[in-house]
């Protein structure tokens, strides 16, 4: 039976989307993921809704716009609690967009306070005294003060989250978060009483998570990586459960696309090739030429393909070394090999449906923008996890369902290719 939806959640990016989708379903909520603000309302009798923006990097002006336009819809359909959703290393530029997007919420819910806190732990990520470490060292010292478009230079989240704000930003720490939700809940009051807005979260545990989660229950805005999202479904009286994750019966060949050329990519490639399975590298430079060249190597793939499906599944790719990467980007400039990269293996995957491919692999989070797009997906029904943060996803292409699982460059152990499909004939077999 129907009932409102419980959580309604804004994502900056997509893989962070899922990855918050995943841990929701885990949880034994039931998840639909959406490729920015769906157009009309809700279909589907789910618990919660993961709209996955693009956020993250644009204009500050741009991303409040954006996230007040989910956050409508997501009222529209209901939602009793919004959670914006951020990476887990804080990822953000000088001017935003985690603050202002935060206060604008904040501003639309009429709410005068809310938390922030990317500490997941199962991910090595925990947040002591305010402090943000990656592993075993503080953000600043974990390579994320190189990120070429949002450098962090400061593990002080507090100081960080206050450079973004108008409103005062404090801390709840682990000393508080240890002792469970009654101090929590004093210590917001606390804060709130000193006219602060926003409490930056200590989090070293999963159990810090569960105890924070139930301090957050009347909270109308939690704002978090995908952690703190733990800690909410049994609010809301959901328990873990295998029901959560059911999709319908895996059916159609089986096809893996690999654009991402990650360590773990190049292993998982090698890994399906080893098992004689059919396997077909693309050559990039044809791509880079002319458009009958770029359209006779995608003929070519696809004619290959046909002749292989019926028999196992089958895996194209262009996973190449940082060696030949390098010289080709040098050649031909970083971001048109990345992008007629992407278009052709998204036209690939297009095709692939079309030949009756109903259980598709990507590789590469660029690249899984591009197929989601090219195969005119808006939603999906998020299933098990396979690996860590990839779970199988079930969504309504051009002609009808295929389940496809959207693998960031470097999730997945070795024999990701192979025994996802394994994993989803079991789990949907009845
Ligand atoms: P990841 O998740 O590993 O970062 P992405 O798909 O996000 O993977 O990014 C990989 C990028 O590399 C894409 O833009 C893709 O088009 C590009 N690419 C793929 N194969 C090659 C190649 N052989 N040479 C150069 N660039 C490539």
């Amino acid at each position: 039976m129907a009932h409102p939806l419980r959580l309604g959640c804004i994502a900056d990016d997509f893989t962070g989307a899922t990855d918050l989708a995943n841990n929701l379903v885990r949880c034994g909520m039931r998840v639909v993921q959406t490729i920015g603000t769906p157009p009309s309302p809700l279909a589907a009798d789910v618990d919660a809704v993961v709209i996955a923006l693009k956020s993250r990097t644009i204009a500050v002006d741009d991303a409040v716009a954006q996230s007040l336009q989910a956050l409508a819809w997501l009222q529209a359909q209901g939602a009793q609690q919004i959670y914006f959703k951020y990476c887990s290393t804080f990822d953000s530029t000088a001017q935003g967009n985690i603050g202002p997007v935060t206060e604008a919420l904040m501003q639309a819910l009429h709410t005068d306070f809310t938390i922030a806190t990317p500490a997941f732990p199962d991910n090595g990520r925990t947040v002591f005294k305010g402090h943000l470490f990656v592993g075993d060292v503080l953000l600043n010292e974990s390579g994320m003060q190189h990120h070429p478009l949002t450098p962090m230079t400061d593990a002080n989240l507090v100081r960080v989250m206050q450079s973004q704000c108008q409103a005062k930003v404090g801390l709840i720490d682990f000393n508080t978060v240890s002792q469970g939700e009654a101090v929590i809940r004093q210590r917001i009051q606390a804060l709130k009483n000193e006219g602060i807005r926003i409490a930056v979260v200590d989090a070293l545990s999963n159990d810090d998570l569960m105890r924070l989660g139930s301090a957050l229950k009347d909270l109308s805005l939690v704002t978090a990586g995908s952690g703190v999202a733990m800690g909410l479904p049994q609010n809301f009286g959901i328990q873990p459960s295998a029901q959560a994750s059911i999709l319908p019966a895996a059916q159609g060949l089986q096809a893996v696309v690999a654009g991402s050329c990650s360590n773990a990519t190049q292993q998982q490639v090698a890994f399906f090739k080893a098992q004689g399975l059919p396997a077909l590298a693309l050559d990039p430079v044809p791509l880079l030429k002319d458009k009958a060249s770029y359209q006779a190597v995608v003929d070519a793939a696809l004619q290959w393909a046909a002749s292989h499906l019926a028999q196992s599944s089958v895996l194209i790719y262009s996973t190449a070394t940082p060696e030949a990467v390098k010289a080709l980007q040098a050649q031909h400039g970083v971001q048109h090999v990345g992008e007629r990269i992407e278009q052709a293996l998204a036209s690939i995957a297009q095709g692939l449906v079309r030949l009756g491919v109903g259980q598709l692999i990507v590789a590469g989070g660029e690249t899984s923008g591009a197929c989601v797009q090219a195969l005119g997906i808006t939603q999906m029904h998020i299933g098990a996890q396979i690996d860590p943060g990839v779970p199988w996803c079930h969504a309504q292409a051009a002609n009808g369902g295929v389940h496809i699982a959207l693998k960031s460059g470097n999730f997945g152990s070795e024999d990701f290719f192979v025994k996802a499909f394994t994993q989803l004939s079991n789990a949907t077999a009845s």
